[in-house]
């Protein structure tokens, strides 16, 4: 029914032009992240405000996973065989949709990281993360006597818990697709769990042990 539809506006913007315009008078910054020669390298790309947050996601996945117990870390033992060397992460205070993070199907990257991909001449995996919603997101009840311990760390430890439990979530939907959301969840929740009471514990306990070293034998 052609004749029913309404002549088009005449554009003046090619598609995409508006995003671009805008992407570049915000100014993203990237920033390479190198974890290990076993664990892929991750292109984060942020608005030039959000410094401190690359920090933190920085100091998460190439310190904080590392030195988390091999029990934690264990579920996901597989996981980084399964991707990409490079993987882009866009980074963005909130998403719209209210989702913490995504994956990107093949097909679906930004051109960042198609170009990149040319580039290298490798596929390269892309997901977004959306750091201020992770800040918020409170997973479950955790005790009171626990955060009143690590007092003003509460935040900052959750918020490494939390952008590594997101990031490992994502990760997984990348390397294994045919996985189920629910499985995927069940396993980034505990995570998150085991995570969070190791770096509570290592927070009050390393407080502890200066206070009260242990006898020497
Ligand atoms: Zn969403
Ligand atoms: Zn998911």
């Amino acid at each position: 029914m052609r004749s029913m539809r309404r002549a088009a506006p005449k554009r003046l913007h090619p598609p995409g032009l508006l995003e671009r315009l805008l992407d570049r008078v915000r100014g993203r910054t990237q920033r390479l992240i190198r974890a290990g020669d076993d664990m892929p390298l991750l292109l984060l790309s942020f608005p030039s405000n959000a410094d401190s947050a690359g920090d933190e996601i920085e100091a998460a996945y190439s310190h904080a996973l590392r030195s988390l117990n091999p029990e934690t870390r264990n579920p996901y033992a597989a996981l980084f065989a399964a991707l990409p060397a490079l993987v882009v992460v866009i980074l963005r205070p909130r998403n719209v949709c209210g989702c913490l993070g995504h994956h990107h199907p093949r097909g679906t990257e930004s051109r960042l990281t198609r170009r990149l991909a040319a580039d290298i001449g490798r596929p390269v995996g892309e997901i977004d993360l959306a750091y201020e919603g992770i800040r918020e997101w409170r997973p479950q009840p955790l005790s009171r006597l626990a955060a009143g311990e690590a007092g003003g760390q509460f935040e900052a430890l959750h918020f490494q818990a939390a952008v590594l439990a997101v990031l490992l979530h994502e990760l997984e939907h990348l390397g294994f697709p045919e996985r189920s959301e629910q499985e995927i969840r069940n396993r980034s929740n505990a995570f998150y769990a085991a995570a969070m009471d190791e770096l509570l514990r290592g927070e009050t306990g390393a407080g502890y042990g200066m206070a009260s070293p242990a006898p020497r034998p």
